[in-house]
């Protein structure tokens, strides 16, 4: 392999399904801070900081005017107000969450291969995205969640992406390759903004038609054959045209 390369893995819909439990926690955060039932919202692929927004904005004019001038507090308050909702949910969680299909081998497969880091870049705050891996028994594991990228960060989830691409570079002191798996169209275009190989996976919000319509480099029912990711991401390494997207991207 001739380049190291991040797999940059989303968590919701990719790697486990949890349930009802997230979409909870994203409401009574909302509650707590402002007071108000939330909007309906559909939230796939969406930041939990993204989320914390639209909520806003979803609201009556006036309602949603007010939330505004409270300016950054008022998302601060929101990623906080997540983080402790969070906590203490582990038996509720244990009781919905599954681990999507073939999704521990392929990630012990990856960390079998040289030169691979495999990071956590979700739209969850670290406090959920880490109990979900943890209940899914993915965590501890080979996922770095130390440089992983979390859903706390404001702006499009494509500066999630950049961000894993910055840790990565810093970490290795040079160019890398980065390879997206996602299972919304939203990280398909994260992963495109920021030079990535997007690697679409079924098994959550979107269809596999929906995936390769979003423009997918890679689209698949499920990961239940891990040697198909295995070969993209070797690929990645050594792949010229990653490295002219790169370029293109910056
Ligand atoms: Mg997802």
């Amino acid at each position: 392999m001739s380049r190291p390369v991040g797999v940059c893995w989303d968590i919701d819909g990719t790697l486990l399904r949890g349930g009802r439990v997230g979409g909870e926690v994203l409401r009574r955060a909302f509650v707590a801070v402002t007071g108000r039932e939330p909007p309906p919202v559909p939230m796939g692929g969406m930041t939990d900081h993204l989320v914390a927004e639209a909520f806003r904005d979803g609201l009556p004019p006036a309602e949603a005017a007010e939330l505004h001038r409270r300016g950054a507090d008022y998302t601060r308050e929101m990623v906080a107000a997540i983080a402790r909702e969070w906590h203490g949910r582990g038996p509720e969680l244990a009781e919905v969450l599954t681990v999507l299909p073939g999704v521990p081998d392929a990630l012990a497969r990856l960390a079998a291969r040289p030169r691979v880091d495999q990071l956590v870049v979700t739209g969850n705050v670290r406090a959920g995205a880490e109990l979900k891996l943890t209940v899914a028994g993915l965590s501890p594991g080979p996922l770095d969640l130390e440089g992983g990228v979390y859903g706390d960060l404001p702006g499009p989830r494509s500066v999630l992406v950049h961000t894993a691409r910055a840790t990565l570079e810093r970490r290795h002191g040079g160019r890398v390759a980065l390879v997206v798996v996602g299972d919304t169209p939203r990280d398909v275009e994260a992963a495109h903004a920021a030079g990535a190989l997007a690697v679409g996976v079924a098994t959550g919000a979107a269809t596999a038609a929906e995936l390769t319509a979003a423009g997918a480099d890679h689209v698949t029912e499920d990961l239940s054959d891990p040697a198909a990711l295995v070969a993209i991401v070797t690929a990645a390494g050594e792949d010229p045209g990653a490295t002219f997207r790169e370029r293109a991207d910056r």
